[in-house]
């Protein structure tokens, strides 16, 4: 058995993983002690990893129009394609679609073809959906995309603001870390955001903004800071420019209005804010996915350059990535709006980056972000695309609209691990490339530490590695010198060496250092940091002048009530999920903790639209529709909705969010507002509802709704109707048994496999309960299983105690069971429950679920 030290692929906390290799395709996965970001401490994603690296469900080689074909005849037809269409079109015909999912070496390399060899600049990553608000604050502020803080800074803070960040959900490692230090040294914690998180409910002070409420409130703590005398007049004076009437355009009169916080609160973080100059303001997709995002950033920016809160230990503007390698790409140049290494488009970084590549057809200027690409592509202006490893069709605002370009595209390729993504289906070519477990190569986190990635499985079929496809078509496109890399060390190193080329100090990021790597030494690369701990500490910004700019950012107006959609649409993800879950779907595990899409809604709008708690409901915006499952929930603001953006056509029908959202974007930053969309909100009354589980995975057709969940040793499917089910095409073939209740409506059925064993169990109603899902998904692997009436009767003789919805993945622990153990062993401490129940022992992403429910279980003893 050997063990690998590799990073997480989830999201940009970047932790390190300690892989032992345990079978063919089996792995045990550990944190990584020695890793700088996160100390052996891994989330429920990351512990569950070694779940997701099986090999179903992977597209193992490639294929054109659907039928399998040689690496050769492909990579021809996709360099043929791409080079035809830009002979006949011009270069700004094509466009690449990539990923922070990507390593920076396969960037490097899709950035070099596109703006250095086909000319273009239409290379965009789905990163502009997550972070690239934060990159134009950071370049309108600092003059390059520097994030000024790292994970220490959190642990020598004093105050930690959280802005738009469920961080306990989302970068638990860093909740961790944040949470150790508040029971070390007693760190106050705001958070910011309309809704009441689990992260908000472990804070000092929560702050529920409306939508977009930022700027006016950031812009309000900075007019006080000035009024109390706190601005740092001499760091300003040294090394801030401060635009002409700065103070007088941020204003601050109707800041608890406009930002839709009480005065009381407001004037609780002013004084926070005022007594703790050790601060972090951490901000995440809350923040950045909006239609103002990029002046939220310099909102948050501004604060800290004007308290001089920056470039010292324990304070700055943090912003935090989504994926885990959303910095890698920032830092090739993988945005369309930035050429490569932090260099803009003026002539003179063209004429540098030509000189570097030797290339022959130098871009002219930024290209298309992903909405207007996406654009392009549905009115014919790109007729080819490439998109490698992400899954837009799902993932982009208006994702309806994204299908109808696909479809209509002559030229879609798709690099890609999965055979079946709901991107995939409008593929022509569709190519197979390595996961994570056979990836070589280096990631960036949100503190700008790189860490090597690295395989620890062979590659599986036919796979490739991202770069080596892409070098490969080059190398097809006439460019065979230039793509001509032996291995992913020698795209590093070039990589490195063009940030250092004529650098001198222009840019922050310089990695030459690092551009004379042996292979051998690129192999046991340690995590490293560029920048230095704080890049800032030099108080030199790296725009013309030296000096930072204050910008003078204003609120929104607010959005035009419309009758017809009076709610307001927030987009979220969930704890032990991933995107588009093509990886923690795989996981039975990760599965449990929401089975289900949930849309949540304030009591008061529910009742007054006839919604029920556990019913379903359809969100209508002027985009589409979805259906979700109703989760009623007083963290909610009333009148605003939210739903989570994880769910697929290949997992859901009709529970995929972001057909929702419209295309709206930042201005400045192209960045789209996911979190604030008018929506209408009506209860769905089903004739039937039901449940499935089944070994194998069930054909879902023509069923109004249904979610598809994977179990131990089979699949749970939720399902819901109108009219007469078709039961024939739901259930496998076998032997039969069925009970039926025409009173109430309820149906009842077991399929027996050739074996013997439970292939399937069916059950539906017309108006009665439906048996608990557990036990009779677990007789599918049960070794005395249930078959004939005990199953149908949907019970064992002795009913176990029901559970209630999965908190702790780890050991498979239920809300039930914990608030039972709570009442009944008098437990007041997350230890307590650990110690009862195992819950929260392992991973520790549910410590924060835990906390709440000693909370709430306070609440019902005082006030009974
Ligand atoms: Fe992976 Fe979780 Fe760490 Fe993020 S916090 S990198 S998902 S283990």
């Amino acid at each position: 058995m050997t063990t690998t030290r590799t990073t997480c692929p989830y999201c940009g906390v970047g932790c390190g993983v300690s892989a032992t290799v345990t079978g063919a395709r089996s792995v045990e996965i550990k944190g990584d002690a020695a890793h700088p970001a996160n100390g052996g401490r891994l989330c429920s994603k990351g512990t569950h990893l070694g779940e997701t690296v099986g090999l179903g469900g992977r597209l193992l080689t490639p294929k054109m129009y659907g039928e399998e074909a040689s690496w050769d005849a492909t990579l021809d037809a996709v360099a043929k394609g791409f080079a035809d269409t830009i002979a006949e079109h011009g270069p700004d015909s094509v466009a690449f679609y990539v990923s922070g999912q990507l390593l920076t070496e396969d960037y490097y390399v899709a950035n070099k073809l596109m703006k250095g060899f086909i000319g273009s600049s239409n290379i965009d990553t789905n990163s502009r959906l997550c972070m690239a608000s934060a990159v134009a604050a950071h370049n309108r502020a600092f003059g390059e995309d520097v994030v000024p803080c790292n994970y220490e800074d959190l642990e020598a803070a004093d105050l930690i603001v959280l802005v738009g960040s469920n961080t306990a959900w989302c970068h638990p490692i860093v909740w961790q870390r944040i949470e150790a230090a508040r029971a070390a040294r007693g760190t106050k914690l705001v958070v910011v955001d309309p809704r009441r998180t689990e992260t908000a409910e472990g804070a000092d002070l929560h702050l529920a903004i409306r939508p977009d409420g930022d700027i006016a409130l950031f812009n309000g703590l900075l007019a006080a800071m000035r009024d109390r005398g706190l601005v740092d007049e001499d760091y300003l004076a040294a090394h801030v420019d401060v635009p002409e009437g700065f103070w007088e355009q941020i204003g601050a009169a109707n800041v608890a209005e406009q930002s839709g916080v009480s005065p009381e609160a407001l004037a609780q973080f002013i004084e926070l804010f005022a007594a703790h100059p050790r601060t972090v303001t951490l901000f995440s997709q809350g923040a950045n996915q909006s239609v103002c995002g990029t002046d939220k950033g310099n909102a948050i920016v501004n604060l800290h350059l004007a308290t001089g809160r920056i470039g010292k230990a324990g304070m700055g503007p943090f912003s935090i990535t989504g994926q885990p390698n959303a910095m890698g790409g920032r830092e090739v140049g993988g945005l369309a709006s930035m050429l490569a290494v932090h260099m803009g488009f003026s002539a003179e970084e063209r004429d540098r980056c030509q000189r570097f590549w030797d290339s022959p057809t130098m871009v002219q200027g930024p290209g298309m972000k992903a909405v207007d690409m996406f654009r392009a592509v549905h009115d014919g202006r790109i007729k080819a695309i490439w998109i490698m490893a992400t899954n837009p069709a799902v993932s982009m605002p208006d994702a309806g609209f994204v299908r109808e370009a696909l479809e209509k595209c002559p030229l879609v390729v798709v690099s890609d691990v999965m055979a079946s993504t709901d991107t995939a289906a409008y593929a022509h070519i569709h190519l197979p490339a390595l996961a994570w477990a056979e990836k070589d190569g280096t990631v960036t986190n949100s503190e700008r530490m790189i860490s090597r990635q690295r395989r620890f499985f062979d590659a599986p079929g036919e796979a490739r590695a991202d770069w080596d496809i892409i070098a490969d078509v080059g190398r097809r496109m006439g460019h065979a010198r230039a793509f001509a890399w032996p291995n992913a060390a020698a795209v590093f190193r070039e990589y490195c060496a063009q940030t250092a080329f004529e650098n001198n100090g222009a840019r922050k990021l310089d990695l030459s250092a690092w551009a004379e790597l042996s292979d051998a030494d690129y192999d046991a690369l340690k995590p490293m940091r560029w920048g230095g701990p704080s890049p800032f500490a030099d108080k030199r910004f790296t725009t013309p002048s030296g000096r930072a700019r204050m910008m003078a950012v204003q609120p929104p107006a607010a959005p035009v009530a419309d009758p017809a959609y009076p709610f307001r649409l927030n987009t979220s993800r969930y704890r032990d999920h991933w995107h588009t879950m093509t990886r923690t779907a795989l996981s039975p595990r990760l599965s449990q903790h929401r089975r289900e899409p949930l849309v949540e809604v304030h009591p008061q709008d529910a009742a007054a639209l006839g919604i029920e708690d556990g019913g379903l409901a359809r969100v209508t915006t002027a985009q589409g529709e979805a259906v979700f499952r109703v989760a009623l929930s007083e963290g909610q603001r009333p009148g605003e909705l939210c739903v989570p953006m994880h769910w697929t056509d290949q997992i859901s029908a009709g529970g995929r969010a972001n057909r929702l959202p419209n295309q709206n974007a930042d201005p400045v930053s192209g960045q789209p507002g996911f979190k604030n969309s008018a929506a209408a909100i009506e209860p769905v009354t089903p004739e039937w509802t039901g449940f499935l589980v089944t070994r194998d995975q069930p054909a879902l057709h023509d069923i109004a709704y249904w979610t598809l969940v994977r179990q131990r040793s089979g699949w749970l499917t939720e399902l819901a109707g109108f009219g007469e089910p078709d039961i024939a095409a739901l259930l496998p073939p076998g032997a039969r048994i069925e009970a039926i209740d025409a009173v109430r409506g309820a149906r009842r059925y077991a399929v027996l496999g050739e074996d013997g064993r439970l292939a399937a169990a069916l059950f539906l109603t017309r108006s009665g309960k439906l048996p608990p899902r557990d036990w009779i998904a677990g007789q599918l692997d049960a070794e005395d299983a249930a078959h004939g009436p005990a199953l149908l009767a949907g019970r064992p003789a002795q009913l176990p105690p029901d559970r209630g919805a999965i908190i702790c993945v780890c050991f498979d622990v239920g809300m039930k069971t914990i608030l039972h153990a709570i009442a009944d062993q008098n437990l007041t401490s997350v230890e307590a429950v650990g110690s009862a129940l195992n819950a929260g022992t392992n991973c520790g992403s549910c410590r924060p679920a835990i906390k709440s429910l000693l909370q709430e279980q306070r609440e019902t003893v005082s006030a009974a």
